[in-house]
């Protein structure tokens, strides 16, 4: 059985989950919520003075959990390969500017060759980036992908292939996150959960919910409560394995985009502190 939540302290907020805001409309308005806790995605940084912006999440005690995206890795052309390293030594950069502890990884895949190579190439990825990483204290979160995205964003579709590829990487610089999105429909979510735990390799989590019907693979994600995912029972099994982190809500949703965002932060407060 999953305990309660009580309070906001480990809420984290996706600067994405608002996008109608700007970086500094985000930070001033999740400090306003009493939220402290903020996932930057990199969109919001483009233009911007990275001192000012750590300045900026200094000034509101906001601490910065993670930073979304790197990856993106395979490819059977090696001219964008060698441009994927280049873009994910640039996120390796923003994030220690900004402190951000993780950068989290949206793989990659290329529906021109197999997913086995695609594989590959995203351990090679992660490999050739790692000493940076390292040298910069930013920590890589390979995070699983639902399967319906295996064409084209992602070959690591389960926590077992996460787990696996963060085992054969080896590093304390390399982990897994759990996104209840993308993983909730699996039967051996608990064990690797657990699994995952275990080696030390839950670097984050990451809540929203299924919608049903869904009508958007992209955009469509719900508020936890609005859909399927038990994200209680998710979330116990999460610190069962030993998770201590913030719960980083992550909802890409056309519809709650399109609502005032003051008042969609409350509900978000709400879903937290009810459905989480
Ligand atoms: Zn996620």
């Amino acid at each position: 059985m999953a305990t309660k939540l009580t309070d906001l302290s480990k809420l984290c907020v996706h600067t994405l989950t608002t996008k109608p805001w700007d970086l500094r409309e985000c930070v001033e308005n999740y400090n306003a919520a009493g939220i402290q806790g903020i996932t930057i995605w990199r969109n919001v940084l483009e233009n911007q003075n990275l001192i000012d912006a750590k300045k900026l999440f200094d000034d509101h005690n906001m601490e910065v959990v993670s930073i979304a995206r790197g990856g993106f890795f395979p490819s059977i052309e090696k001219s964008i390969r060698n441009k994927a390293i280049d873009d994910n030594l640039l996120a390796i950069e923003q994030a220690a500017a900004v402190g951000a502890p993780v950068i989290v990884l949206v793989c990659g895949a290329d529906g021109k060759q197999s997913l086995e190579k695609s594989r590959e190439q995203i351990k090679e990825g992660i490999i050739k980036i790692l000493p940076e990483a390292k040298a910069a204290g930013v920590k890589l979160a390979i995070e699983p992908l639902h399967p319906m995205y295996a064409g084209d964003r992602s070959a690591i579709n389960t926590m077992a292939q996460a787990n696996d590829l963060a085992e054969e990487i080896n590093s304390d610089f390399v982990g897994v996150a759990v996104d209840v999105y993308h993983l909730w429909w699996d039967d051996n979510l608990q064990q690797e959960i657990m699994r995952c735990g275990k080696n030390d390799n839950l670097f984050a989590f990451h809540v929203c919910d299924w919608n049903v019907p869904t009508t958007d693979f992209l955009n469509d994600r719900g508020l936890m409560g609005d859909g399927c995912i038990n994200v209680p029972q998710i979330r116990s099994w999460v610190e069962k394995a030993g998770f201590k982190g913030y719960n980083e809500v992550e909802i890409f949703s056309d519809k709650y985009w399109a609502m005032n965002q003051i008042e969609y932060l409350e509900k978000i407060k709400n879903a937290y502190l009810n459905c989480t």
